[in-house]
């Protein structure tokens, strides 16, 4: 490994055009005379004039010196699912008194500047107790933007205890910018930007790296969102994405507004990253996955099996019609296991064409191979089918299977319950007058439930009840624990 060149001055580092290497700065006379010139302007009359601060200057420097050195050509990266052209970036960091620094790909093909310089030459070092500062041409990558067996620039920068960055540019790839800088400052870690000059030359090193961006997935991010403005179904959408970044999110009903457009980016690149969206500027193509798990009317789309049963309408409102039908989108299916998966294969076995066979499919096979629950298979059946039959569809929020590590919870909204009646439901089940008693005969019909309500006590003897109040609706929830065989 070429850890070993050291320097003593920026000039003769900066000349040897090597990918990475050490300067013992403090002996460099151009060192000396920026902190003297900083001192200088610090003891000046000027207290509200900009700080030039020769010093960073001097560290930015490097830093672009090394994101001006080339890319191999056989670098390029899969960035959202692309083959491009990977970024030019320096990293310097700057600790008792020497400068770490590389560029992209110094030790390792494809390894990030920070990383080399983190990882590889600074492994070792308490970077937090002696105050290390970072120098980088680009933004720092995040978490959404890396695989999940890498840990991105940002959480390592994070991590290694750095608390003070600059960056030289922004990185335009959607599933970074300005969600780099974002986590730091989160975190508490103080962010600068380069000077204006250095900068300039960091965004202009990577001109055609941006134009990748710009050009191509904006392009197709554009196209999608204006085909699919009117058509998500935002509680799903805002739900998901809150769920990518924190586990413990809860579902809620959300608006296009709650979520934002940065969000709703990500969400779009990360969903024609992963193939569930494409579009050649003139049409869009959405896989049946996302149909189901995103869309208001996935019939749209996706050739959906029909409840048939009678939206609860109110009454005091003219012009509702009464005999309005309700698509198979009652259904979504959300992993909190930290897969990336949408489980709407699943919800596709629902929705299929053929609603008896599907529909036991769904529940006896998919789910319960998914969620190992076999041996107790019926009352699993019996809260699945509960859940349909007594769901208030009015309340606009589906019904939901929550897949965990250590289980798996059906949730279903009813209308506002009494304390007492609450009660009763956690302690003996549901009511047997189903809220929905056309969807009730249609399961009858397809010799999934009988009518009785039998099969009760037996939820109760595996899972556990519970009702919470939610915006005028109450939730109830079966939560089934995972069987470990
Ligand atoms: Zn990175």
């Amino acid at each position: 490994m070429s850890m070993s060149h050291k320097f003593s001055s920026k000039k003769a580092a900066i000349e040897s055009e090597l990918p990475s290497f050490e300067i013992a700065f403090e002996k460099d006379p151009e060192y000396q005379d920026a902190l003297a010139k900083d001192r200088e302007e610090q003891s000046g009359q000027h207290p509200h004039s900009v700080k030039t601060c020769y010093v960073d200057s001097y560290f930015e420097e490097i830093a672009v010196h090394l994101g001006d050195l080339k890319n191999e050509e056989s670098e390029a990266e899969i960035v959202l699912g692309k083959k491009m052209e990977p970024p030019h970036v320096g990293a310097v960091v700057v600790f008792d008194g020497v400068a770490y620094c590389a560029k992209r790909s110094a030790f390792k093909h494809g390894d990030h500047a920070e990383h080399s310089v983190l990882d590889t030459m600074l492994g070792d070092a308490d970077l937090r107790e002696k105050g290390a500062v970072l120098y980088g041409t680009l933004e720092p990558c995040t978490k959404q933007s890396r695989s999940k067996w890498t840990t991105s620039c940002t959480e390592l920068i994070i991590a290694r205890g750095i608390r003070k960055v600059f960056v030289g540019s922004l990185d335009n790839n959607p599933l970074v910018e300005g969600q780099g800088i974002g986590r730091l400052l989160q975190e508490g870690v103080e962010v600068h930007f380069f000077k204006p000059g250095f900068a300039n030359r960091c965004r202009h090193q990577n001109d055609s790296f941006r134009a990748q961006f710009s050009n191509g997935l904006a392009k197709e991010i554009k196209a999608v969102g204006a085909f699919l403005r009117n058509r998500l179904d935002w509680p799903s959408v805002s739900f998901y994405c809150r769920r990518r970044s924190d586990a413990k999110a809860k579902w809620l009903e959300a608006g296009a507004e709650d979520l934002g457009s940065d969000a709703l980016r990500r969400f779009y690149a990360e969903m024609i990253e992963t193939g569930h969206l494409s579009s050649d500027g003139k049409t869009c193509e959405l896989s049946d996955d996302f149909s189901l798990c995103f869309l208001k009317d996935p019939s749209e789309f996706v050739s959906c099996y029909e409840v048939d049963f009678l939206r609860p309408v109110d009454a005091k409102s003219p012009g509702n019609d009464p005999t309005e039908r309700i698509g198979a989108s009652i259904i979504r299916l959300m992993a909190s296991d930290g897969s990336d998966s949408l489980l709407a294969s699943l919800a596709l076995k629902v929705a299929g064409r053929v609603p008896d066979s599907d529909l036991k499919t769904f529940v006896e096979n998919v789910l319960t191979e998914r969620c190992r629950l076999p041996k107790k298979m019926d009352p699993f059946k019996e809260a699945a089918f509960n859940a349909l039959v007594h769901h208030a569809y009015r309340s606009g929020s589906p019904i939901v299977f929550l897949i965990k590590g250590d289980g798996i919870a059906v949730s279903n909204c009813a209308a506002r319950l009494s304390k007492e009646d609450a009660l009763t439901l956690e302690n003996e089940g549901w009511p047997s007058l189903p809220a929905n008693p056309r969807l009730m005969q249609l399961l009858v019909n397809c010799g999934l439930v009988q009518r009785s309500g039998r099969g009760l006590p037996s939820i109760r003897e595996v899972a556990s009840i519970s009702v919470k109040g939610y915006q005028g609706w109450s939730v109830v929830q079966a939560a089934f624990p995972k069987e470990t065989k």
